[in-house]
């Protein structure tokens, strides 16, 4: 991978300190148990005279795509820097908690005092570094994912920004439910809509700035993709199922009797009753192994501030890590894919009309809108549907912020596209989707969609000698 340029030390680490006390353990391997989200976390901690060597997890009901990989970052950050004063992870703060008691009730069974470990162990750094990939994408979540998949694979360098301690985002605490189109024989069996019937329903019940034509491509597509991410998923071993969902709305607004089913594919034991978060991991789990596989780089912990541009055109992004290091990331494309804005709420009160009181969002709690602060600082069009709000104050997913070409290229506003500037997922889905229905899987099969297409077109555009007109 040819994406570093040049790293620059402004400031060294400021400093450095080891918390544990210096031959104050007994070694050997005690176990401890801590209270996660889900239950009771019990792990067995490893010490030798000096500090901890190891630690295992031996029973977790921790959601493996947000707990579980909490946890692995949270042990190794811990055995990195002997300390337990570490911060929880964003996204996974009980989880965490209940790690690191664990942890600590461990140390206590071995008869040390959990105090020595408790000292901070890495204080901020001052280091800006430069980077560049062919490919830059902001946010590791569903389309995050499948875009850094897709270019990388095509031999693009890519470079991926997530927030979050972990990648996963709002996909990987979703559902899972993947829309798909019904065949011939699914449609006559089953009251399932085809790919016309479905963009026709779109057209019928999405937003206002529906666009037939992208919403066509995009369901003519939904079962290629639906094999393609289905097929990637068997080979981590998730079985999907194909089950048919009751739908929301008559085909006919007027004749009730026209009411669809869906076909939706997700885990295997899940039905239709049972939409349980986190199963959206089967998705996210395995474009993350595979994206890493294909020679992606991610940059964790690490949240996108501002997007650069020369003359109009997006240039790279400047990203700030947990611990102090300013990322200047340059690329010869810039893919938004972070997501909504449901945590965001000044925009939710603006756009969904939320009251903040009694507001609940169950997305990921990083998704504060980035790509409609970057899309308006270089003109962008940006279009707001009120999303749609469950029981009246609950929020799943956003339906407002750019709008994308068959492309994937951000439009400005005078719908041309702007230069090396592409968008993926949810905060691209205003011009195909209906604000309600992310229960019937739509908004994951955008981002598989988006996805794809922004991860191939800017691969292609890697290998071009001059840029893309
Ligand atoms: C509980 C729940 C259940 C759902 N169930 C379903 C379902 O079954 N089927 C369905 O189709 N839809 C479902 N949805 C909606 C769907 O999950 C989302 O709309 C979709 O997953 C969004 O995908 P995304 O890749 O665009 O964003 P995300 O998956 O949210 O990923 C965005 C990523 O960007 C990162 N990010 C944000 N800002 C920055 C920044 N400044 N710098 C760096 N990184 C940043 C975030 O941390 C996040 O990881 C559900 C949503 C929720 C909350």
């Amino acid at each position: 991978m040819k994406k570093v340029l040049s790293m620059l030390l402004v400031f060294c680490l400021l400093s450095t300190c080891v918390a544990m006390a210096e031959g104050g353990f007994t070694p050997g391997t005690y176990t401890g148990v801590g209270q996660g989200r889900n239950g009771e976390i019990t792990v067995e901690v490893t010490l030798n005279d000096s500090g901890i060597t190891d630690i295992q997890v031996v029973n977790s009901e921790e959601t493996p795509s947000i707990g579980g990989v909490a946890m692995d970052s949270l042990i190794a950050e811990i055995v990195d820097t002997q300390s337990l004063a570490v911060d929880a992870m964003t996204g996974a703060t009980e989880s965490s908690r209940g790690l690191m008691e664990a942890v600590s009730n461990a140390v206590t069974a071995a008869g040390a005092d959990p105090e020595l470990l408790m000292k901070a162990a890495v204080e901020t750094t001052k280091e800006q570094v430069e980077l560049s990939a062919d490919v830059v994408i902001v946010g590791a979540g569903g389309a995050g994912l499948t875009a850094a998949v897709e270019a990388a694979r095509a031999g693009a360098s890519v470079i991926v920004i997530e927030a979050q301690a972990f990648p996963g985002g709002s996909t990987g605490r979703a559902g899972g439910w993947l829309l798909s189109a019904a065949t011939e024989e699914e449609a006559a069996e089953h009251g399932s809509l085809t790919a016309e019937q479905l963009a026709e329903e779109f057209e019928i019940y999405g937003t206002e700035y529906h666009d037939r034509e992208l919403s066509e491509a995009f369901m003519n597509n939904l079962n290629e993709n639906r094999d393609w991410i289905v097929a990637e998923a068997k080979e981590y071993g998730y079985e999907i199922s194909r089950f048919y969902d009751p739908g929301f709305y008559p085909l006919d607004p007027a004749d009730e009797s026209t009411m669809d089913y869906t076909v939706v594919y997700n885990l295997m034991d899940v039905t239709h009753e049972t939409l349980r978060e986190g199963d959206g991991c089967w998705i996210t789990s395995t474009l993350y192994e595979e994206a890493k596989k294909a020679g992606a780089e991610f940059y964790l912990d690490t949240t996108a501030t501002e997007l650069l541009s020369e003359n109009g055109a997006a240039t790279g992004i400047v990203a700030v890590n947990k611990n102090g290091t300013t990322y200047t990331v340059y690329g010869k494309s810039i893919i938004l894919a972070c997501g909504g804005y449901g945590a965001n709420m000044d925009l939710v009160v603006k756009y969904c009309g939320a009251d903040p009181e009694n507001f609940i969002y169950h997305g990921a709690p990083s998704n504060t809108g980035f790509g409609i602060v970057a899309g308006e600082s270089i003109g962008a069009r940006i279009e707001h549907d009120p999303s749609f709000l469950y029981n009246g104050n609950e929020l799943y997913n956003t339906v407002g912020g750019l709008v994308v070409n068959g492309n994937t290229e951000v439009l400005d506003a005078n719908n041309q596209p702007i230069p090396n500037l592409y968008a993926a997922g949810e905060i691209s889905c205003v011009t195909v989707m209906d604000p309600g229905l992310f229960t019937r899987g739509h908004n994951i099969a955008w981002d598989i969609n988006s996805g794809r297409i922004a991860g191939q077109v800017t691969a292609a555009r890697a290998t071009e000698t001059e840029p893309a007109a």
